[in-house]
């Protein structure tokens, strides 16, 4: 069952949705070499209660911190130590989400540590930019599966793949709502969008092959041959007159 949610619904989503782009900017700001994946994410959840929200990924499923925070061929759900020190010329994802009078926001985005090698700034801007042609297809009277085949299309384009054990997904007063979204497959197939759909649309992209495994702490998912991964995500509203990031400042 996929919830449509109301204009005044979509209004208090947006709330939710700039407290994470405000911090996730912050974030990304401190990003540089030298400064602890583990202080990125204290600061975050402080910055989160301070901004009057909940950090949504503390404790979910067992999840031990407020930021997935991902470093090169880490695709997803890295977990921020003050052990992890950041260098010169990594690329880092950060994957916040906020819960704000009960309703979620959830946004990632991968930052360049200081300079980094061409190969690594294109990956960066592949995996943004079939983001945003995905997002291109949230259109009432397209289908789900319409948002995977774009970004597919065109990051293959580069050589790049597309991670397959991950999606995106519906969101609203839950972080993890139907309908799944998977960032690849067929045009056309799939159920239809409809006005007030709130999506969170997520690709991780490889610079090598799509497989990935998980580490022995049961969270960390790398690429199985260790080449680099990246990951952007935004909160999206589809409208009578198309689609609306809500996690955009
Ligand atoms: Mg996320
Ligand atoms: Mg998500």
């Amino acid at each position: 069952m996929v919830s449509l949610k109301s204009d005044r619904e979509i209004s208090l989503m947006r709330k939710a949705s700039v407290i994470v782009a405000r911090i996730l900017d912050e974030m990304a700001g401190m990003a540089k070499p030298g400064v602890s994946t583990g202080e990125l994410d204290k600061f975050a959840e402080a910055r989160t209660r301070e901004l009057g929200a909940q950090p949504a990924f503390k404790g979910y499923h067992g999840f031990p911190a407020s930021v997935c925070i991902s470093v090169n061929d880490e695709v997803v759900h890295g977990i921020p130590s003050p052990k992890r020190i950041l260098k010169e010329g990594d690329i880092v994802g950060l994957d916040f989400g906020v819960i704000h009078d009960g309703w979620y926001g959830d946004s990632a985005r991968t930052v360049a540590v200081g300079s980094i090698l061409p190969a690594a700034q294109k990956l960066l801007d592949a995996t943004r930019q079939g983001l945003m042609l995905g997002i291109e297809q949230c259109h009432e009277g397209n289908r789900v599966f319409d948002i995977g085949h774009a970004i597919q299309k065109y990051v293959e384009g580069f050589g790049f793949s597309v991670v397959r054990e991950f999606v995106g997904h519906g969101i609203g007063r839950a972080l993890h709502e139907e309908p799944q979204i998977p960032n690849y497959g067929p045009k056309g197939k799939g159920i239809p969008l409809k006005v007030g759909m709130v999506l969170a649309i997520e690709p991780m992209i490889n610079a090598g092959g799509y497989q990935v495994r998980v580490l022995e702490d049961g969270w960390t998912a790398v690429t199985v041959d260790r080449s680099l991964s990246a990951h952007f995500e935004h909160t999206v509203a589809i409208t009578s007159k198309g689609p609306e990031i809500l996690t955009l400042i």
